[in-house]
């Protein structure tokens, strides 16, 4: 299942923070991140300059299936609206050297951003074809750290992206097998376990996609002495499952086990526990 509106999901933060005060902080920012991504997301053309139709999805869905290539890999970067892109990201840049506790690393770079002193349009092509070197030169530049300007510059996208997602994910959730999400070509973090399926969560555009029980999603391992399953006593719900190949994990949820309810698009948030004892000094894990 597919995220559901921004004004919903603002809405479950909101519950979610009852029932995770441990993480109040960091829901907090994700609700003043989503507040202002509204304005995106309430315009028809979700921060493009015009519409995919349905027409074209179609064939965009279908160049994704017989290539194995995600949808994302199909979009041209122009259709992006680069004004929209650069105000959302000096927005979400001016509310981060104010809030956040790394945010004043981001000063030289929100100057270079009022100053249009680079390409907005070579940001939205880094974002759509993952070029991780375009960030981390841009990193080095601006002394930021690229998942930091990763994080900044896929913000604006992301309600394009979800749209997307709600759009095309029932004809590929069960059928796509990839271990990326189908969608945006993210590998994912976390998967959802329901009917004793896998599916993994997409965190940038929140599409689910059924992946095998046996494979690991970071190196495509799929031998099963070499795949472990890590459960917890005291809480059932939760699962790492990691790879003796390439020492990296991923974080499950049990739907059906649940105690407090995990809105859609805060499965990597509310998990951070997960990731402490997967990283720390006893397991060593790496995050897939
Ligand atoms: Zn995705
Ligand atoms: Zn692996």
């Amino acid at each position: 299942m597919s995220r559901p509106t921004l004004e919903v999901q603002i809405q479950e933060i909101e519950y979610a923070a009852e029932d995770f005060l441990e993480h109040l902080d960091i829901l907090n920012l994700r609700k003043a991140i989503l507040n202002i991504l509204t304005t995106v997301d309430e315009s028809p053309t979700k921060g493009a300059v015009s519409t995919i139709s349905d027409e074209t999805l179609k064939d965009l869905k279908k160049k994704a299936v017989s290539s194995k290539k995600p949808i994302s890999s199909f979009i041209d970067p122009l259709i992006f609206n680069r004004d929209v892109v650069w105000s959302t990201v000096r927005e979400i840049a001016e509310y981060l050297v104010r809030h956040h506790p790394q945010g004043e690393s981001l000063q030289r770079l929100l100057e270079a951003l009022e100053g249009k002193l680079f390409d907005a349009g070579e940001a939205v092509r880094a974002i759509l074809y993952e070029d991780a070197e375009w960030f981390k030169c841009l990193g080095d530049s601006y002394g930021v750290e690229p998942s930091m300007l990763l994080f900044l510059f896929e913000a604006p996208l992301q309600p394009f992206f979800e749209d997307l997602a709600r759009r095309v994910e029932e004809e590929l959730k069960d059928t796509w097998w990839e271990p990326f999400c189908p969608v945006c070509g993210r590998t994912s973090l976390v998967a959802r376990i329901r009917q004793r399926k896998r599916y993994m969560t997409c965190k940038f555009c929140g599409a689910e996609h059924l992946v095998d029980l046996f494979l690991c999603v970071n190196c495509g391992n799929k031998e099963p002495y070499s795949l472990g399953f890590l459960t917890f006593e005291e809480h059932p719900e939760y699962e790492l499952n990691f790879c003796e190949k390439c020492n990296h994990y991923i974080k499950v949820i049990h739907e059906e086990r649940l105690k407090r309810k995990i809105p859609r698009g805060l499965e990597d948030l509310l998990t951070r526990d997960l990731d402490i004892l997967a990283e720390g000094p006893e397991l060593s894990f790496k995050r897939a």
